[in-house]
């Protein structure tokens, strides 16, 4: 932490800093400007220290913090990078993870038509909500329980790994019993009480960026899943929010490339939510894989003009088979695999 006092701070308030820091138990270096004295405080957890415990002492100009708030999330704590295992696929390894299906598990029919027919196109997880984080309580909510069981029968039947958002605390037991990777929504990206408890979880966990967060509150938040010891974090991108309105989130492809210099963690890219239309959804998957994401989280509905939630951005079966073969040349290039 660096304390950079006011030009002309006297000495008694260079020292009431120094004695602050101290009390902490931390070490103290001293530098002497030209015109202003610059406090080093120095320590391997000074990050525990409150920086208003400095930032509100008289002479004091500024307070900056040189650690980074993420531990466990970061590059440093982990050089190499992470593979999370999920059932018997890898998320961060060689291999492009494709995980798709419809944004909401409506029926049986259609949750094992689209996974039948992901599957066949490459798909390895198939995504579908049960509980549905909507803007308006008086949209579909989801089929809650009943869509959980749905989703376990394709993954029985079909032998595929299933996906699906986990909205509240009280559902983990259920979901921890039939879901292969727990989703956190954007919408709960900081929900800490949700985040603590599938803290506790063995599955892997999707954690999906929150609409305004920065990268640095995105991993912090994912230091909350990986503090009770649940390593199998995966991050997803799906798009911020922006003064843009011509999608409906901007996808922020530079979070690719910093993730991947700042976090061990792999991420995966969630183009449809950010597109909002299907007709932009294969070019910004092709530029996630591009830029280096380790998956795709891919809305597809048979019929997306049936679909009950998030149709427009769906894509229909023959425009997913077209992305899979377009992908293919792209994750060679950058010396990945699907
Ligand atoms: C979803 O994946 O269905 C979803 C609601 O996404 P997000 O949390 O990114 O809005
Ligand atoms: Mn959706």
């Amino acid at each position: 932490m660096i304390v950079e006092m006011k030009k002309g701070a006297l000495q008694e308030q260079v020292n009431t800093v120094v004695e602050r820091a101290r009390s902490f138990g931390f070490d103290v270096q001293l530098n002497q400007g030209t015109d202003k004295v610059v406090v080093a405080i120095l320590g391997s957890d000074t990050g525990k220290a409150p920086s208003d415990a400095f930032a509100v002492l008289p002479g004091v100009e500024s307070v900056t913090r040189v650690m980074k708030p993420y531990k466990l999330a970061s590059r440093e704590f982990n050089r190499r990078a992470s593979k999370v295992k999920a059932g018997d696929i890898e998320i961060g390894g060689k291999k492009i993870v494709i995980m798709a299906g419809p944004c909401a598990v409506e029926s049986q029919k259609q949750l094992m038509d689209t996974a039948k027919s992901v599957q066949k196109l490459g798909a390895k997880v198939v995504r579908g909500g049960a509980f549905k984080p909507r803007t308006s309580p008086f949209a579909f909510q989801g089929l809650e329980d009943e869509g959980i069981k749905l989703l376990a029968k394709v993954k029985s039947d079909l032998g595929m790994l299933v996906i699906s958002e986990i909205v509240d605390v009280e559902h983990i037991e259920l979901l921890a019993k039939h879901i292969d990777i727990l989703q956190v929504g954007a919408r709960n990206m900081q929900n800490y009480s949700l985040l603590k408890e599938l803290a506790k979880v063995r599955q892997p966990v999707l954690l999906k960026r929150g609409l305004s967060a920065t990268v640095t509150e995105w991993l912090t938040a994912a230091d909350y899943l990986m503090a009770e010891g649940n390593k199998k974090v995966i991050l997803c991108e799906r798009g911020i929010r922006t003064f843009e309105d011509s999608t409906r989130f901007a996808m922020d492809i530079s979070s690719i490339p910093v993730i991947k210099r700042f976090s061990h963690l792999p991420i995966i890219v969630d183009p449809s939510h950010a597109a909002g239309h299907f007709e932009y959804v294969p070019s910004i998957a092709k530029a996630a894989i591009a830029a280096g994401a380790d998956g795709l989280l891919i809305e597809v509905h048979p019929k997306p003009e049936e679909a009950l939630v998030d149709g427009l951005q769906s894509l229909n079966l023959k425009n997913f088979q077209k992305l899979m073969s377009e992908l293919k040349p792209i994750a060679e290039a950058v010396g990945r695999e699907i």
